[in-house]
């Protein structure tokens, strides 16, 4: 049924019609779902550390509401927040930007979704490396704008290569998102495969990049983390890059992330936010002020769990028949082929209902622009992706 085909008061825009859900979120709330009405259900489909949200940023938390700080602040968030901000663009990821070219949002999402929707037209072109994000091709499809995808593979590192983007950029092409580390594949660029990159983006000057680095602290190869502002620095001035503390800090029901670019850019996307959601809640603020600003170094303890379990839990999926991995260089998903096994099945979905009904929720390949397997986010505990496992194992026999 098209919009116009609905029944009487029944209709949703064509905007929206064009849009899936989230299929990490609906999942996710599947999970729920099913275990409030019983069922033991291990979910490995969203992305959240399962460490608990540090006692300092807690305590931040608490102060905020005990001081009543639950008024509205400032649309583009507090200047004790892009402050802290501006200090952690500094710090872990070597960019320079005053607080007023930072804004706050209600997650990273909420800043790509008015990072695009603030810029894009119907008509533009944003390519996107695939497997990306769910979000990514939704929110630019909800513009109404045209998704490009950038095809990647296991054998080249999910990564585009410069003669890729080259060959894809038009006249027409509005933004490139890149996503390092990369969810859902782990994808790492380095410094060199940036400046690769960077060359080619010097020559089509009308291009925007977004680059998206939640998960710069969870990278695990050797060496700084790399980033397209930083490495190109003449091209900084139309690099939008995103960060938060939902992922590195173990945050994300406080729904706080934060972007950093040119000053045009990011008064478009407060515009936009003071009719949106406006400010972000005043009390998340003051918990991510503390993230920020308190200690970091308990972060390479976590960094380092999350390798241990990354490399326990690839072992263990590649020793099941059928089904092999790769090893992620950052984030905390694996994306898994199954390739082998898809016949049994409908599709990837109907694998992925299959492990549902075993007691396992992941996600489809599909969600993110990839085919005939799973992502599962390793974001758990030893034993519940222990008993994860051999649950897909014994579903799988
Ligand atoms: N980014 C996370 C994931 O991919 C959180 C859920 C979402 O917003 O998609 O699982």
């Amino acid at each position: 049924m098209t919009p116009s085909e609905m029944p009487g008061a029944e209709h949703v825009s064509a905007a929206l019609f064009r849009i899936a859900p989230s299929r990490t979120n609906a999942m996710t709330d599947r999970a729920i779902a099913l275990r409030a009405a019983g069922r033991d259900i291990i979910s490995l489909s969203v992305g959240e550390p399962d460490f608990p949200t540090p006692d300092h940023v807690k305590a931040a938390a608490k102060a905020a509401l005990d001081a009543n700080d639950t008024r509205y602040t400032a649309v583009a968030g507090t200047q004790a927040l892009r402050e802290a901000a501006a200090l952690h663009y500094r710090r872990d990821l070597g960019i320079d930007v005053p607080p007023e070219r930072i804004i706050v949002s209600a997650g990273g999402k909420q800043s790509i979704f008015h990072a695009l929707m603030a810029t894009l037209d119907p008509g533009d072109d944003v390519l996107i490396p695939a497997p990306w994000w769910v979000s990514y091709p939704e929110i630019v499809r909800f513009a109404g704008a045209n998704v490009v995808p950038l095809q990647t593979d296991a054998a080249g590192g999910f990564r585009i290569t410069p003669e890729q983007l080259d060959a894809a950029i038009g006249p027409n092409t509005r933004w490139l998102l890149l996503n390092s580390p990369g969810n859902p594949t782990g994808a790492t660029y380095s410094a060199a495969d940036l400046a690769a990159l960077g060359a080619v983006l010097r020559r089509h000057p009308h291009v925007l990049v977004l680059s998206d680095d939640i998960y710069a602290p969870l990278r695990y190869t050797p060496g700084d983390h790399a980033t397209i502002a930083v490495v190109c620095p003449d091209l900084a001035p139309r690099v939008l890059t995103v960060s938060g503390v939902s992922k590195s800090h173990a945050m994300t029901g406080f729904r706080i992330g934060v972007a950093a670019g040119p000053e045009w850019l990011i008064r478009a996307m407060g515009k936009l936010q003071s009719h949106n959601s406006g400010n972000p809640c005043s009390i998340s603020q003051a918990a991510a002020v503390a993230a920020f600003n308190g200690p970091q170094e308990f972060l390479l303890d976590w960094r380092d769990r999350f390798r241990v379990r990354r490399d326990r839990v690839v072992a263990a999926i590649n020793a099941i028949p059928g089904l092999s991995t790769p090893v992620p260089d950052g984030a905390f998903y694996c994306m898994i082929d199954a390739a082998p096994l898809i016949g049994r099945f409908t599709d990837d979905e109907g694998l992925v209902m299959h492990l549902l009904d075993h007691g396992v929720a992941v996600v489809a390949a599909s969600a993110f622009g990839g085919r005939d397997g799973f992502r599962i986010s390793f974001a758990a505990d030893d034993t519940l992706l222990d008993r994860a496992v051999a649950r897909i194992a014994e579903a799988l026999a």
